[in-house]
């Protein structure tokens, strides 16, 4: 049996590290900045790209790396990578196909520390935004395309709004106007949805949520489908098609043919800026992966039954959940997360925003915290801290309502996280 045929839940268990005879049956840290060679010219040959090896973790570390192909197993994608965090992975893709002059298109519903990267921080690099609604028809999305446009930019599920983004209808309008669509696919992660099935062409993660989901590793991840024709429309993307001076003239898709994107994010980018995941993170979010599978389904069986308890309360104004059938966004989890969304809900109360803070104050084990997609349930108020820098105008434009409460359904059991909510709605 090839390894693409394995389920999910093997993969998150036996993907990545494969150790040969008499080697470590756990992925060892390799907590070394450095690596060993006999002659010059053995180092040389790595440094021309001539040979493939590690010589220095800032670009390469062999912990990082099989994390990152066991992600990529999961993604069912042909290469990935880990960053710093899902920040800075999140970054890298932008800016390995965008310069000065360029502009991309993003959903507007997406997670605060984006929208501020792309709003704010990518303007004064001279990369320009346009943000569209979740739910722009073809042709809206499609007017929104300039000339000097390289790609579009959507979240599966989208932090905190959760709503739920067309991949397909993104991912047409992008690939008619030979861009591609990157998807950021953290909440939904690889065992709820896998967006390249359903034609988007990178995944980005921030893994510091469920897949180390225990809270104790920040990092991020990123994953090409190796699907998009890059040499097609050659004269959008010179970085990946013309010899970059750099690296000794390399030309990325004709060296690395589908790893050609990531290569050129290793090489130049994590070459240049750095944000490089320690090795003692990656080896964190390894054993969380081993249980993300198992993990998901409690997150998600629970979570709906949080969702349907909030909606059959008298003091909650409105729940948004995609795994409801009341929610505007069931139908195309139906298609795209056919076996559940993830463990965040968000709903309102009828009080308003100021109720809504008193309600988090009288919680007990579900704790404020600024986190999401961990085993411990959790809550926050975005608009008085996450998205406290946006003004209710972008707050409305991002899906987040002053009042709007997210909560992160732990893996705690169910009939505690319902009791421990029902005794603060008590007090409201
Ligand atoms: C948290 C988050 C990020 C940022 O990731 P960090 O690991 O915190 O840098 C990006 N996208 C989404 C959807 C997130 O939830």
């Amino acid at each position: 049996m090839s390894k693409n045929k394995l389920k999910a839940g093997t993969i998150c268990v036996q993907g990545g590290w494969k150790p040969q005879q008499g080697e470590p049956r756990v992925l060892p840290i390799y907590q070394s900045t450095t690596y060993k060679y006999d002659t010059i010219e053995d180092m040389g040959d790595l440094f021309d790209l001539k040979t493939s090896g590690y010589f220095y973790t800032r670009l390469q570390n062999p912990t990082n790396d099989n994390v990152a192909a066991k992600i990529t197993e999961l993604e069912g994608g042909v290469a990935g990578m880990l960053t710093s965090s899902g920040q800075a992975a999140n970054f890298f893709v932008i800016f390995n196909l965008c310069e000065a002059g360029d502009h991309f298109v993003s959903a507007s519903t997406i997670y605060g520390g984006t929208y501020n990267l792309f709003a704010v921080t990518l303007k004064r690099m001279g990369i320009d935004v346009t943000f569209v609604d979740i739910e722009a028809s073809e042709e809206e999305l499609a007017s929104a395309i300039q000339p000097n446009t390289k790609l579009i930019f959507g979240e599966t599920l989208a932090n905190p709004a959760l709503s739920v983004l067309d991949i397909e209808k993104f991912a047409k309008v992008a690939h008619a106007h030979g861009i591609p669509l990157i998807v950021d696919n953290t909440f939904a992660t690889p065992i709820n949805c896998r967006p390249f099935e359903w034609g988007a062409d990178i995944v980005t993660h921030s893994t510091t949520k469920y897949m180390d989901g225990h809270a104790s590793a920040l990092g991020g991840c990123i994953v090409d489908s190796g699907n998009f024709d890059w040499e097609k429309s050659a004269d959008k993307f010179p970085g990946l098609t013309t010899p970059d001076a750099s690296y000794h003239g390399v030309v990325y898709t004709e060296a690395f043919g589908k790893a050609a994107f990531i290569t050129k994010a290793i090489m130049q980018l994590m070459r240049d800026l750095g944000a490089v995941q320690s090795p003692q993170n990656a080896f964190l979010t390894n054993i969380g992966l081993e249980t993300l599978e198992l993990r998901m389904k409690k997150h998600v069986s629970s979570a709906q039954k949080v969702a349907e308890y909030l909606e059959n309360n008298d003091k909650v104004a409105w729940v948004s959940y995609p795994g409801l059938k009341s929610n505007k966004y069931y139908d195309l989890a139906q298609k795209y997360l056919p076996n559940g969304t993830c463990g965040v809900i968000s709903f309102g109360l009828k009080g308003g925003k100021e109720t809504c803070k008193q309600f988090i104050n009288e919680l007990n084990f579900i704790a404020i915290v600024t986190h999401v997609a961990d085993a411990r349930s959790c809550v926050l108020h975005p608009a008085s801290t996450t998205h406290r820098q946006m003004t209710d105008e972008q707050l409305l434009e991002a899906g987040v309502p002053p009042e709007l409460i997210r909560v992160s359904v732990g893996i705690e059991d169910v009939e505690d996280i319902i009791a421990d909510i029902e005794q603060a709605l008590e007090k409201v």
